[in-house]
């Protein structure tokens, strides 16, 4: 070939790539910090669900004895599936633990869809969702949902064909934070498609999907310690995935995808339910306080009800990103949406008591 020392982009990258949407990074709160001049742990951060207690303290009690940093992790995570397996009652050999369930979204997907392929998923949505369908080069139907947020399962099954995949549904969804009440789950998953349930929040709702595994051989549901179990800067959640998927899914995993801090904090975690169960109490318990409170204010026109750790609210006057903007600049950050369907809503992740009022 002839020698050419510039970077051809349009030869090189794939086409459909120009096209992908961002994931909308959230403001950063360090450069916030900075700008207001207060330190870090000062701002009210209530911009991505995170947890404001924090992590099991015997987390970082375990991280502080562990000393085996130089060698690589379980490729399995086996002692983290046999804990899990405990945990949520589904066996070890169907669990997949990732680097966060956001992870166990791309492997699923990679192993099922292939350019042209459909999935159907019901918005506004799970952001991750959009862009991770389009890497494969598959079509991201998004069926809106209704007034109150609920899915349209009629219209899914009509728009379900041959080159469809999968469902992925959220559930509770975010930013909306209702469930969707298992028949219609049971109708999804007659039709004989991969049902994926995205449960990361499953700890604030007191509900999961995990007794229908017995019953459905194509039924995956993630789960993740970011929220509950405060372990969202570690990076660790996990798939409970049809059997038959496992091994194609183990193929196409990075070996060392869960780091060696990652897994001994979920072991921790798994080993401290009473605590963690205890700040999943705090939690729903202030949510019940802020649905009473935040109705009352005059700046929102409706106040969504939630069973997860944040709550939908819609902005009187419609401008969610005036008002985010607003309470930024006195060290509250709240989340706003860019997508014209969420323009007129903020999402509040529900914090500690103090932080709340
Ligand atoms: C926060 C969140 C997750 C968690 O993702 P991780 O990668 O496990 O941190 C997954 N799904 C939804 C809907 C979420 O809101």
């Amino acid at each position: 070939m002839a020698i050419a020392r510039t970077l051809d982009l349009a030869r090189l990258v794939r086409p459909d790539f120009a096209a992908l949407p961002a994931y909308p990074a959230p403001e950063s709160a360090s450069d916030l910090a900075a700008e207001l001049g207060i330190p870090l742990e000062r701002l009210v951060k209530l911009d991505q669900n995170e947890n404001p207690h924090g992590c099991s303290p015997k987390v970082r009690e375990a991280l502080a004895r562990f000393d085996r940093y130089n060698i690589y992790p379980d490729i399995l995570a086996t002692e983290v599936r046999t804990l899990l397996s405990g945990y949520v009652g589904a066996p070890a050999d169907q669990i997949i633990v990732g680097n966060g369930s956001d992870e166990l979204v791309d492997l699923l997907l990679r192993v099922l869809v292939q350019p042209g392929d459909k999935v159907i998923t019901w918005g506004p949505t799970f952001s991750y969702y959009a862009g991770a369908v389009a890497v494969c080069g598959a079509q991201y139907v998004d069926i809106p949902r209704g007034r109150d947020f609920e899915i349209d399962v009629d219209k899914a099954l009509a728009v379900a064909d041959e080159r469809t995949k999968l469902f992925i549904l959220c559930n509770p969804n975010n930013p909306s934070a209702n469930l969707t009440p298992v028949a219609d789950i049971r109708r999804l998953l007659d039709t004989g498609l991969i049902v994926l349930l995205d449960e990361a929040y499953a700890e604030f709702s007191g509900t999961a999907s995990t007794a229908l595994m017995a019953e459905y051989e194509n039924l995956a549901i993630l789960r993740t310690f970011s929220k509950w179990a405060g372990l969202a800067g570690l990076r660790i959640g996990y798939g409970l995935f049809p059997r038959a998927l496992v091994p194609l899914l183990l193929k196409v995993k990075p070996p060392f995808n869960v780091n060696v801090a990652a897994q001994e904090a979920a072991k921790a975690s798994l080993h401290d339910l009473d605590y963690l169960r205890h700040t999943v109490g705090l939690i729903v318990a202030e949510r019940e306080r802020l649905l009473e409170v935040l109705p009352k204010l005059p700046v929102f026109s409706k106040v969504y009800p939630s069973c997860t750790n944040f709550i939908l609210c819609e902005v009187a006057g419609g401008d969610g990103r005036g008002l985010c903007n607003w309470l930024a600049k006195k060290g509250i950050l709240l989340r706003h949406f860019d997508s014209p369907a969420l323009r007129r809503f903020i999402r509040i992740t529900v914090g500690t008591r103090d932080q709340n009022d």
